[in-house]
């Protein structure tokens, strides 16, 4: 399996080098770990580059968009030129649900990000919250030469057919093992199998059975078996074609 969406950084409870290796045990084979605002962008990087099947990615979360300068933004572009574990820009997006960041501001930065990535010629990580239509405006003036995965997908059915029809991926974590959450297996169900991933989200958002946890790399199993059962594939087939949807987009 791999785990194409976690935060490594904040992890807290154990050594990485204990959850690389049960990671590694519980079967997953390569971590993508998300970079979010200033003050991570070279931690991902130290991560990635001293760990073996480790990989990351640069970009402002729309959280910190008020915190995207012209300096950030050089070293967003630096740091993906010069370190090839750098495989994307992200997270990136918009998020009105909490509003961290003004929405115009937001906005903004969601679409001078998507530029770096269109001109180093990388995948993206989109975050979107409560923001289906202007994702989708914003999304649209990018294309056709944009490709991505929006991740931890909990929006509704037009922007997930939208992204689908653009040929991105979706994302999915343990929010789908959660029993209020029949929405968003109804857009997994939808989402044809080589355009699904597989991810954790960890530290946050631990699957059934382990709530009340700290959310690690090493649950991703959980949300396999629960993406298989929606799709009605065996865990073998399904573990194989999102571990190919996640070599095809990241070019691991
Ligand atoms: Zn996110
Ligand atoms: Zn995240």
């Amino acid at each position: 399996m791999i785990e194409t969406h976690c935060h490594l950084d904040y992890l807290k409870q154990d050594t990485l080098e204990n959850i690389l290796k049960r990671s590694h045990d519980e079967g997953v084979s390569k971590i993508m770990t998300i970079a979010v605002d200033p003050t991570n962008l070279s931690k991902v990087i130290e991560i990635a580059n001293s760990h073996d099947n480790v990989f990351c990615s640069q970009g402002i979360h729309p959280h910190d968009a008020k915190d995207f300068t012209q300096e950030v933004k050089n070293t967003i572009i630096q740091n993906t030129q010069q370190n090839a574990k750098v495989l994307a820009i992200g997270e990136i997006g918009l998020d009105f649900h909490y509003n961290n960041s003004p929405p115009d501001v937001q906005k903004k930065v969601f679409e001078e990000q998507l530029q770096i990535a269109l001109d180093l010629n990388k995948p993206i990580i989109i975050h979107t919250r409560e923001a289906d239509d202007e994702t989708k405006d914003i999304l649209k003036n990018f294309l056709p030469k944009l490709k991505g995965v929006l991740h931890s997908f909990t929006a509704g059915k037009e922007l997930a057919e939208f992204a689908l029809n653009a040929g991105f991926y979706l994302g999915f974590n343990g929010i789908i093992t959660f029993k209020n959450a029949q929405s968003v297996r109804d857009i997994v169900d939808i989402t044809p199998l080589d355009q699904l991933l597989i991810e954790t989200d960890s530290p946050f958002l631990t699957p059934v059975p382990h709530r009340g946890k700290e959310n690690a790399p090493f649950y991703l199993k959980h949300v396999a078996e629960k993406v298989a059962e929606i799709k009605r594939v065996s865990i073998e087939e399904l573990i194989k074609v999102t571990t190919d949807n996640a070599h095809r987009l990241l070019d691991l």
